[in-house]
């Protein structure tokens, strides 16, 4: 990284200082803007003097890749032109502390060029998000009910968007909330197709009454109450296409948080034994799920476990355990992937802002076929929704 904080705007195309391109002034401003002022490798605030509390511009606008073909980490084969590029690029350069600074154009084996770009990348994206969320954000809402829940009540108008401002955030609009179709007979292919339509549906039509706002991309908050398997094809039709919030509706406190300081439970995992019968998940979160009820519809199945020490409906005190949750399960289904082509048989006893997620995740991420069971009558567990890929995975019903 080269100290480019001393130089003087060129005119059109990066000018040259003994061998070295220098950086513009505008693209100079672009680096402190987006790095909020804040030394990217220590976090020092580079906009202040601390001392004597004065404001005070003491950082330096740094080259990961070097602004001559000679500079720290250019390797072999980063030439003039190479260095020129880089020098006005604000996703070759980062806002570092003189002390940061030294230490990594001294020492650029302890700090190479990729690590850096990640580290950079990261900071850029994690002060981005801050600055539009929560504070000021704006966000379309999308609450899902199943009929059943919605015959109950337990959702009041208005509750989703106090929730919000309570985090400040608002809404753009108002929609009323989508109510899943009561299946005709059982949650079959043509039942989940229908709920999948209907939740997107309702997403394009609220991206499209969001597009007369300008700025960023809204956030979409949800609140979802349903069957998990419906919620989890919620989460599919969501997928990955805006940044989502969720909410979770407690029955104490309804959509707002009981307790938004409260650490997230540990999670726990174990992994399934050894052998050759179907693998199954079971997620004993909101309830614990009885080993048996599992080897009742799956006599050999191998069972994998994830658990928190005191499983309860009463669990999400806030949306850090619902980001832990995610967290959590990502190495276990990466797993359990890893040790069967087949489908991977997951029963699950979650709460809903958690199925939302979980489908949500497999749309993204994963490419292998899931099967999801619920309660049915008699309260025993069946198979109920196919998810992941490939799109043949074995129908269940
Ligand atoms: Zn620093």
């Amino acid at each position: 990284m080269t100290d480019t904080t001393q130089t003087k705007p060129p005119k059109g195309r990066a000018r040259r200082t003994k061998g070295r391109f220098d950086t513009d002034d505008v693209t100079k401003s672009i680096v402190w803007a987006r790095a909020a002022g804040h030394c990217e490798l220590c976090g020092d605030d580079l906009t202040r003097d601390v001392r004597v509390g004065a404001p005070l511009r003491w950082g330096h606008v740094a080259h990961i890749l070097p602004a001559s073909p000679k500079g720290p980490r250019g390797g072999g084969h980063h030439d003039a032109t190479q260095a020129e590029a880089k020098s006005n690029d604000p996703d070759n350069l980062m806002l570092a502390c003189p002390g940061c600074h030294t230490k990594a154009d001294t020492n650029d084996e302890g700090y190479p060029a990729h690590d850096l770009s990640d580290l950079h990348a990261a900071q850029v994206d994690r002060i981005a998000l801050a600055a539009r969320t929560p504070q000021a954000a704006k966000a379309i809402t999308l609450v899902v009910l199943s009929r059943h829940f919605q015959t109950l009540n337990l959702i009041a108008k208005g509750d989703l968007e106090r929730a919000m401002s309570a985090e400040g955030v608002t809404a753009i609009s108002a929609a009323p909330p989508v109510i899943l179709p009561e299946p005709m007979g059982a949650r079959d292919d043509d039942y989940w197709k229908t709920v999948f339509r209907q939740v997107r549906h309702e997403i394009e039509r609220l991206l499209e009454t969001a597009k007369t706002f300008h700025g960023d991309v809204p956030l979409l908050a949800v609140l979802g109450l349903a069957d998990i398997p419906a919620l989890m094809v919620v989460g599919q039709a969501i997928g990955d296409r805006m940044p989502r919030q969720l909410y979770s509706f407690h029955r104490i406190s309804r959509v707002q948080w009981p307790d938004r300081d409260a650490a997230p439970p540990a999670f726990q995992y174990t992994p399934p034994p050894d052998g050759n019968g179907p693998v199954a998940l079971m997620l004993s979160i909101s309830g614990k799920i009885p080993e048996r009820d599992v080897l009742d519809v799956l006599p050999d199945a191998r069972i994998a476990v994830l658990t928190v020490t005191e499983p309860s409906t009463l669990l999400v005190q806030n949306r850090k355990v619902i980001h832990a949750f995610v967290e959590a399960i990502q190495t276990p289904l990466s797993d359990l992937e890893a040790l069967t082509p087949d489908p991977i048989h997951v029963f699950p006893a979650i709460p809903a802002a958690f199925a939302i997620e979980f489908g949500a995740f497999l749309t993204m991420q994963h490419r292998h076929p899931y099967l999801v069971y619920d309660r049915t009558e008699g309260d025993r567990f069946a198979p109920i929704l196919p998810l992941g890929y490939p799109q043949e995975a074995p129908r269940a019903l």
